[in-house]
């Protein structure tokens, strides 16, 4: 008997980066076909400007997928993803919902898992790929597989950082030169943390992470410690426990996002 053919698939909101096309690169390595989704959800968006200046380079997008051999773009219209009058999910993320992200992005990760389980519904793909550039949506996103029972195998890629550190994100693009020049302290105060991690008490070095941040004009939402698997806050460091830095800040009003396993 033949054997089925295996699907891939990478979800995305566009103005694709070499950190998607990373994900792209893994599917068509490791599957026969690959789709990749462009979609701006709006339902994960908790500030309308961020969402009304979302980058939108879908010509250079679609160019890039047939040059990584992506096999299909799903791009869906906002009606075929939110048909009118629908009944909305809840979806039980538990503590994931109000730390980190959740705390600060109110109501983003109930938008982020209702589009994903209804993409993984439509596509119905063996494999989908994450970047854990993401973390904490990563694990979300696992949650949500669980609970609705998905049959997928998720894949977390590592996060393609620009030559100067920072974290390839679409949001970049809206940064100015000077904004762009200062952007990088958010991979430095992640590796000063990494550098300077001691058993004990955490929180001077969390606080000392925050200030670095402050000092390079960053308003942060939080420079954090937590448990690699479950996110859970980490103010000690005991035994050898896995652990991860997160940092979430503003350079004016564009929003930058971080990570690094400790
Ligand atoms: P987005 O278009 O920002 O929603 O991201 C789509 C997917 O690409 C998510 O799984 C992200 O985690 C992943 N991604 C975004 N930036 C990067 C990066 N710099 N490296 C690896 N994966 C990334």
């Amino acid at each position: 008997m033949a054997e089925r053919k295996k699907t891939g698939f990478v979800p995305t909101m566009g103005a694709l980066h070499a950190g998607h096309i990373s994900l792209i690169n893994k599917s068509t390595a490791e599957n026969d076909f690959t789709v990749c989704s462009i979609f701006i959800n709006p339902t994960q968006f908790n500030n309308a400007v961020d969402l009304q200046k979302y980058p939108v380079t879908i010509e250079k997008d679609i160019d890039l997928l047939e040059k990584a051999g992506c096999s299909l773009l799903f791009l869906p219209e906002l009606t075929e993803m939110y048909p009118a009058g629908e009944q909305v999910t809840r979806y039980n993320l538990e503590s994931l919902e109000t730390i980190l992200e959740g705390k600060y992005r109110p109501g983003h990760f109930q938008g982020v898992c209702r589009i994903v389980d209804k993409l993984l519904a439509a596509v119905t793909p063996d494999n989908l790929y994450l970047g854990r550039k993401d973390y904490q949506q990563c694990l979300v996103i696992n949650k949500m597989i669980e609970e609705r029972e998905h049959k997928v195998a998720v894949h977390i890629c590592d996060t393609v950082r620009e030559d100067d550190g920072l974290a390839m994100s679409s949001r970049n693009l809206r940064l100015t030169a000077t904004e762009r020049s200062k952007s990088v302290k958010i991979i430095a105060a992640l590796r000063m943390i990494k550098e300077n991690i001691q058993p004990g008490n955490l929180s001077e070095l969390k606080n000392e992470a925050r200030i670095f941040l402050e000092k390079n004009g960053f308003s942060v939402d939080y420079a954090e410690i937590a448990d690699a698997e479950t996110l859970e806050l980490q103010d000690e460091r005991m035994g050898n426990k896995k652990m991860v830095a997160l940092v979430a800040a503003y350079l004016n009003d564009v929003r930058l996002i971080d990570n690094l396993i400790l």
